[in-house]
């Protein structure tokens, strides 16, 4: 058996005026309590033995835990699973709140690719979105980074934010292109309910860019990093050659992956389920030994396939219709035929042989085509 693995720390500083993850500005006994009931799930996975091609800590801030406790927490998931020997082991940092001796230390413990939550480098810009960190804090846990070790580094950045222009977004990815990232994840700003910044937009107090400016960065994006070297392999990502998130594909790609910590996700033998999502429910049913599920779906025949091409086609590559076919069995050319058709004409799908893939104005119209695929 297959599954990548997933680690969610909950914890944040401060929560960030875009933010709905599932994250808390906590800190004191829940977070000790947190760790212990982590190792708790942890130790009693189902699912001990399974191969493992990557694991990814997100949150939340991962690195709002200290060195020791995540490499025990890796090392926990090493005598649990086998991990092979080449996986990618992500963790996600905030240039806020990371060390120098905490980097080489998490180096050395196993992870290989780190992923800093950047998102712009304008001083002004930062202090709109509640980030806790400074455009100097950026430049100095790269530069850590690289000295600890890691060679495979991502930085996330967020376009379409309140009072942005073409030019600040166009300064924003210029200094992110010249730390010399190996990958990008550039995204557009959403506006999610109960967040701070939900409110003051309803309230007619937040100015965010129009459609146009939008689309204009968005494409701005894709030749920047084109000509910067990278290629665009998903709809907001962006790597040089080899340096694709692994980790990501797998969730593109429809594949297994077990979700550790509040509100994570897992995805085994065609069941999909989500873990409580409060940090204290979290350990207070561990505590208990009492079941973690919130919800749980089983997908059936042409639910998965409609998924897997839902996400597949996030990918530039796209999705190959003969290995889904075997895949799962099932006539999806055949099935899904009128809809493809549909969406050729226009101009958002386009298909090689056994490929079919988003066209470059198809991508901006992701989530329609999701919903065709889906209905
Ligand atoms: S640091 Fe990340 S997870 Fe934490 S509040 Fe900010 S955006 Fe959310």
């Amino acid at each position: 058996m297959q599954a990548s693995l997933y680690v969610h720390i909950p914890f944040c500083h401060r929560k960030c005026g875009y933010c709905d993850f599932n994250s808390y500005a906590m800190a004191g006994a829940i977070v000790e309590a947190f760790v212990e009931a982590l190792h708790r799930e942890i130790a009693q996975t189902p699912y001990a033995g399974a191969r493992v091609p990557t694991v990814f800590f997100g949150g939340g801030t991962p690195t709002f835990l200290d060195e020791k406790t995540l490499a025990g927490i890796l090392e926990h998931l090493a005598r649990q699973f086998r991990i092979e020997p080449n996986a990618e082991i992500t963790i996600e940092a905030n240039p806020g709140s990371v060390r120098a001796e905490q980097l080489r230390a998490l180096r050395q413990a196993g992870f290989n690719r780190i992923s800093f939550g950047v998102q712009s480098f304008d001083e002004a810009e930062l202090k709109r979105m509640d980030r806790i960190h400074s455009p100097q804090e950026v430049y100095q846990s790269v530069e850590w980074a690289r000295a600890a070790g890691f060679e495979n580094l991502n930085l996330d950045l967020i376009f379409a934010l309140p009072e942005q222009t073409v030019e600040r977004w166009a300064s924003n990815l210029e200094q992110a292109i010249a730390l010399n990232p190996e990958h990008l994840s550039l995204y557009a700003l959403m506006l999610e309910p109960n967040t701070r910044f939900y409110h003051l937009y309803q309230k007619g107090l937040l100015r965010l860019p129009d459609e146009e400016v939008q689309v204009a960065m968005y494409r701005l994006a894709q030749a920047r990093t084109r000509a910067a070297g990278y290629y665009q392999y998903e709809i907001s990502n962006y790597a040089k050659p080899g340096y694709e998130c692994q980790h990501n594909l797998v969730y593109w790609r429809n594949e297994p992956y077990l979700g550790f910590g509040p509100g994570a996700v897992s995805y085994m033998e065609g069941v999909r389920w989500t873990n409580i999502k409060h940090p204290r429910e979290y350990v207070r049913r561990l505590q208990a030994g009492e079941s973690l599920v919130l919800e749980s779906e089983a997908l059936e025949g042409w639910e998965k396939v409609g998924e897997t091409l839902m996400l597949g086609l996030r990918m530039t590559a796209g999705v190959n219709l003969a290995a889904l076919e075997a895949r799962f069995n099932l006539p999806v050319g055949a099935h899904y035929a009128e809809v493809m058709a549909q969406l050729q004409a226009r101009g958002w799908l386009e298909q090689e042989g056994d490929w079919i893939r988003l066209t470059d104005e198809g991508l901006l119209w992701h989530s329609e085509v999701a919903l065709a695929f889906l209905e």
